[in-house]
């Protein structure tokens, strides 16, 4: 039994003056500091907080509806900016960076009368699958403490497993909040590239990058992506919102053609994993749902591709950090060059500078046309692949990641190997097409992670297959 009850619930509730914002903010931050052996959050953002409960619970004094997420805590991953902390990515080079304006969702969440109560851990610059990459710690999985929580957005699972939160807000550039849903076991939405607007998160690969929550339940996840999303004049690449928005709708399963992707479902993957994925598959096909395998044969390129196009947009993307305007600057340089890359070779971690490396290299002229221009064309090719996929069937399926949560340290000293955790939810990023990890089961006392696709734009239709899903495998 969640200690939160649904987000819908919790603001009828102050809505109605039967809660208060300030009581649910306390239960927030005495859980947080209850569980902090996780080292799921980076900073607390206590007086601001309890600040804004004091002026909701004043409004709803007055008669007012707050909104929609009326007194309802939740937690950012430390890459989004939020007025009153600071924004470090989890990276030393941004030590010390206030945010100058708020990101557009943190906006729109606020605005529905939600607060934000802490700051989530995360791989530098969202570089990792692990969260080892965090210049300042670790987060531990909640279902294992010897285990990693998934990353890069595993502080903001973690909080959400432990119930600090009802919800948490993540970025997923190449299966970041997937991931960490995947390897703690909660609910992890990817949407359709710039159906959240990037305004105000700190850049990874802007062509992947997208915002999206994590939470314990469809139903949550669907009213968060409900205030979100939709075009914001500070992101050119939004889009516009479904219509009919993304509250849940009752639908009928039976009928509904959904593709096993066979590439998923061969080597690499742990037999008892596929098992758990099987598993839901005949629930599904109980259920009345047609499921078949289709090949998409392009898909295991994606992980190379993936890893050719992201360090190339986050070396561009990183360069901005060069000690003059942003965070921290080591000082003692003798002239401006200097100052560049005394604060570069301090304030960047091994990943961050792996890839700028790795990135400035495949765009440089003599490279560009092997890596860079290869790697859109098979970008292409995958993106062709599920938009053929997509034509027969409404949804596509997979698990979200190979195996369960490893042990900490068991890749960081083998970059490929942890690039390996991400050869299943890459792809959705290259396609720009949505994807939801959907707790399935265990493996060993380890949740496992199902992993449903739609084609671009299906959002909606995406949400309220997958709240069927989530109702046939927990009732
Ligand atoms: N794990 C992937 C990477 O290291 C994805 C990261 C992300 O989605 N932010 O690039």
């Amino acid at each position: 039994m969640s200690s939160w009850q649904s987000i819908s619930t919790i603001a009828a509730k102050v809505n109605a003056g039967q809660a208060k914002a300030t009581e649910l903010v306390e239960q927030a931050l005495a859980a947080i500091a209850k569980h902090e052996e996780f080292k799921a959050i980076i900073v607390t953002l206590d007086a601001a907080a309890r600040e804004r409960a004091v002026k909701i619970d004043a409004r709803v004094a007055t008669g007012e509806q707050v909104g929609r997420l009326a007194g309802v805590p939740f937690i950012a991953k430390d890459n989004f900016l939020v007025f009153g902390a600071e924004t470090t990515a989890a990276s030393n080079i941004l030590r010390g960076f206030n945010a100058p304006y708020q990101s557009t969702a943190i906006e729109k969440l606020e605005a529905e009368g939600a607060i934000c109560v802490a700051k989530a851990n995360l791989d530098a610059f969202a570089h990792g699958s692990s969260t080892e990459n965090s210049d300042f710690f670790t987060t531990l999985n909640p279902r294992d403490k010897t285990r990693v929580p998934g990353g890069s957005s595993g502080g903001s699972a973690a909080s959400v497993v432990l119930e600090l939160v009802p919800f948490a807000l993540g970025t997923d550039t190449g299966g970041s909040i997937r991931l960490p849903a995947s390897f703690t076991g909660c609910v992890g939405y990817k949407p359709t590239y710039g159906l959240v607007s990037r305004s105000g998160v700190v850049a990874m690969g802007s062509s992947l990058d997208c915002v999206g929550p994590l939470a314990n339940s469809v139903e949550d996840t669907a009213l968060v992506l409900e205030i979100m999303a939709g075009k914001d004049s500070r992101d050119s690449t939004t889009i516009e919102r479904d219509p009919k928005g993304y509250d849940l709708e009752n639908i009928d399963i039976s009928g509904k053609k959904v593709g096993i992707i066979t590439e998923y479902m061969g080597e690499g993957l742990d037999p008892k994993v596929a098992e758990r994925i099987r598993a839901a598959i005949e629930s599904l096909r109980q259920a009345g749902a047609e499921l078949e395998e289709v090949s998409l044969p392009s898909l295991p390129l994606g992980l190379a591709v993936y890893y050719v196009l992201t360090p190339a947009e986050v070396s561009s993307n990183l360069s901005r950090y060069d000690g003059q305007r942003y965070g921290h600057n080591t000082p003692g340089a003798t002239d401006l060059h200097d100052s560049y890359t005394k604060t570069r070779e301090l304030g960047f971690g091994a990943e961050a500078k792996r890839r700028i490396m790795i990135g400035t290299y495949v765009l440089s002229s003599g490279y560009y046309d092997a890596y860079y221009k290869k790697a859109q064309t098979v970008r292409t090719k995958v993106i062709n692949e599920f938009e053929a996929a997509f034509k027969s069937y409404d949804f596509l399926l997979g698990p979200t990641a190979p195996m369960p949560a490893f042990k900490i340290g068991a890749n960081t000293d083998d970059p490929l190997q942890m690039y390996l955790s991400d050869i299943m939810t890459v792809s959705a990023n290259l396609a720009g097409i949505p994807a939801i990890s959907l707790p399935c089961g265990e493996v060993d006392g380890l949740p496992v992670g199902l992993q449903l696709f739609a084609a671009q734009k299906k959002d909606r239709q995406l949400l309220n297959f997958a709240a069927k899903t989530e109702e046939l495998l927990h009732g």
